[in-house]
């Protein structure tokens, strides 16, 4: 007897979706294992705690397997697994070596054989970026590489050495020496400077001003970019920035640009800074938010803009539930 796995998500929970998911999934792994139907003793199937409007074991009997005995169960609610997600596991009489099929969203599951994906988030400061990149990254167990975080470690160190960050060639010799780097603890993304953990220190507001102007000059970005796409060259995950999907990563798998009013945008930063114990001013915040996007947008090099087939979310009226869903909603209609 031999075991094939196989996985699938859905985009949402309705007895149609399933039915078609199921289907799909058995198909694949029929034909990639040249199955004929009287060979399949068993169909076990799983699927997530999210999902209620039917049994992937009736979808597979709607699909005609008929002979084989079928059965399904709930998985228990896991913090951080994919959701909406059926797996299954097919008990066959053949001699084979199984290829084992991840279809759709549940490709992260196995990227040993689904293949890596990368996923740009581009927008404007204060759009939501960066919480949506974390939770997303999260659901699909993918790295998240928080982009702003490596200009706003060059913007410190500019900073600190007292140099203008207007002066390009300066700012290059300083560059050569600085030791940049991302590391990860407990799937936390940490910025290191030299050796120290500057995570905190390159949210406040004069490192975000000086992170804009830095992040004009081609040579800073260049140096930067190529970290970047080394890191997302060996794994899936989930970039977000201001030129990912335009630049950095053109041929990323999926491309989402988020944005919001000036006012929201301000009113979230300024929520955000407040909560830390910062004291901030709104007026200033939302002038501030509004250069830095002035800057962004018309730098020469890799400006912000969003990618022609980026998908365009305003986020202004929705809550960060609403656009994780939304993304997910379809990279699941697409994978
Ligand atoms: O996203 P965050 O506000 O942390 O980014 C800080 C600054 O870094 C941005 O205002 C922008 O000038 C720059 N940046 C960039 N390209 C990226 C990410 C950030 O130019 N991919």
């Amino acid at each position: 007897m031999i075991v094939i796995r196989g996985a699938t998500t859905i985009p949402s929970d309705t007895k149609e979706e399933i039915q078609k998911a199921v289907s799909e999934l058995l198909e694949q792994i029929e034909s990639r294992n040249s199955l004929k139907r009287d060979e399949i003793v068993s169909l076990v199937f799983s699927s997530t705690s999210d999902i209620h409007s039917y049994y992937p074991a009736k979808a597979a009997r709607d699909a005609g397997f008929m002979s084989c005995s079928l059965f399904s169960a709930q998985e228990p609610e896991i913090d951080g697994g994919l959701p909406l997600c059926i797996r299954c596991m097919i008990f066959v009489e053949k001699n084979l070596a199984p290829s084992h099929v991840y279809l759709r969203g549940a490709k992260v599951l196995r990227k040993d054989i689904a293949g890596k994906m990368n996923i740009a988030i581009d927008g404007p400061a204060g759009s939501g970026k960066s919480t949506v990149a974390k939770r997303v990254a999260k659901d699909y167990n993918i790295l998240y590489l928080d982009t702003g975080a490596m200009y706003r470690a060059c913007a410190l160190k500019v900073l600190e050495a007292g140099i203008d960050p207007n002066d390009e060639t300066a700012i290059v010799d300083l560059m050569r020496d600085v030791k940049l780097d991302v590391v990860y603890e407990n799937g936390i993304q940490k910025t290191l400077l030299d050796g120290k953990d500057v995570s905190e220190e390159i949210r406040k507001n004069p490192v975000s001003m000086a992170s804009s102007v830095v992040s004009k000059h081609p040579s800073v970005r260049m140096h930067l970019v190529e970290k970047q796409r080394e890191i997302a060259g060996r794994m899936s995950c989930i970039l977000d920035g201001r030129d990912i999907g335009t630049y950095v990563l053109p041929d990323a798998d999926f491309k989402f640009y988020l944005t919001a009013s000036p006012d929201v945008r301000a009113r979230r930063r300024y929520d955000e800074l407040k909560a830390k114990g910062t004291e901030v001013d709104y007026e200033q915040l939302k002038g501030e938010i509004i250069r830095r996007d002035e800057q962004d947008m018309n730098r020469k090099f890799a400006p912000l803009k969003q990618a022609e087939d980026a998908v365009l979310i305003d986020t202004s009226d929705m809550t960060i539930d609403e656009v994780v869903s939304a993304i997910e909603h379809v990279m699941q209609e697409k994978l």
